[in-house]
């Protein structure tokens, strides 16, 4: 029986993870915790949620020693564009949490899960067909902490034996919550925009390929991947791992082909637009499905009819 702790669950990730967690193992064995009082409610509306802040070294061990948790999962992170706005706190927050979860799970023999991203490949690093063991030389303090973070992760897995595992997740779209300052974010953002005022501007550049996943997708990943078998296992951290791959021109004509009203235009962001250009095209993710047996569900057209239909109930159109 596993016994679940997401820390930073008040998010993107960890609002839908705390769910598809208690569905699979119960809804009393996943404990959900955040640092913000106001995720800390949200996450009290469905689950055991709990105030936590992933710094603090001996409230962490105690929560982890007092519900007896075996397995953490570890979604604390400042995201691409907004660490780029603060690129020391970034360094400390990503990094911090990620040693004080390492070194938790040493001591109380936990599996760990935490997501790496597509943010760990830069310029240098081959954007067709991006293979698992490639150059990872980003130039963003987010894409510096992911690749830190799977170093230290493997490292903690063959020094110490830590079982901990990880995927390089793409954009996630979800229509759950809004996302907390990444570079993707808009092919989110534009789905409410056009809902709500037929109209959006996006800070990204029309020709900017990247990949993408849909929620569902992104959730079985990690469950499927903390369920595999670890002799199977020839990478841990990090799985490439993507299911769709477009630029905002293709995202945005799907969206047009079922709302012909609907209008777009542009005013980039040069710090997003150059994190976007650093980034893959598109993932080779064929050690996952060989390892793991990784097999997304989603392309974007059914992505954006399931997206159209819930954020319109949302707000109850
Ligand atoms: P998010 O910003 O939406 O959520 C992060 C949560 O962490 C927030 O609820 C925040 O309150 C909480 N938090 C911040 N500091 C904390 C602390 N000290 N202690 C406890 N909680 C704290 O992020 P997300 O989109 O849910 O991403 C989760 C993970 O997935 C991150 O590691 C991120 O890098 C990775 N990832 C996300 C995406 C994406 O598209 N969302 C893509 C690739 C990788």
């Amino acid at each position: 029986m596993k016994k679940i702790l997401v820390v930073g669950a008040g998010g993107q990730i960890g609002t839908e993870l705390v769910p598809h967690l208690q569905k699979h193992y119960g809804k009393e064995n996943v404990i959900a915790a955040d640092l913000r009082d106001e995720m800390v409610a949200k996450l009290q509306t469905f689950a055991t949620g709990i105030k936590l802040d992933a710094m603090d070294y001996e409230a962490f061990d105690k929560t982890v020693k007092e519900y007896n948790i075996d397995s953490i999962f570890n979604l604390v992170a400042l995201l691409s564009a907004t660490g780029e706005k603060n690129p020391q706190f970034a360094w400390k927050l990503n990094m911090g949490a990620l040693l004080n979860s390492l070194n938790i799970a040493l001591e109380n023999h936990c599996a760990l899960f935490t997501p790496s991203s597509i943010g760990a490949f830069g310029e240098s690093t081959p954007h067709d067909d991006t293979p698992q063991d490639t150059v990872m030389r980003p130039n963003t303090m987010y894409g510096v902490c992911k690749v830190s973070g799977e170093l230290l992760s493997d490292y903690y897995h063959t020094r110490f034996g830590v079982d901990t595992r990880s995927v390089r997740f793409p954009g996630i779209i979800s229509y759950g919550c809004l996302p907390g300052g990444g570079t993707t974010d808009y092919a989110v953002e534009v789905f409410y925009e056009i809902l709500k005022t037929g109209h959006y501007t996006c800070p990204i550049p029309k020709d900017a390929y990247m990949d993408m996943l849909y929620m569902p997708d992104a959730l079985n990943a990690v469950t499927t991947l903390m369920e595999a078998d670890p002799s199977k296992l020839v990478h841990r951290n990090s799985f490439n791992i993507t299911s769709m791959s477009f630029t905002p021109e293709q995202l945005f004509a799907c969206i047009k082909k079922r709302i012909p009203t609907a209008t777009f235009d542009y005013d980039v962001d040069p710090v997003r637009a150059a994190i976007a250009h650093s980034w893959p095209n598109k993932m080779d993710d064929s050690c996952a499905r060989k390892e793991w047996g990784w097999k997304p569900q989603w392309g974007i057209e059914e992505m954006v009819d399931d997206m159209l239909k819930h954020i319109a109930e949302k707000l109850g159109l």
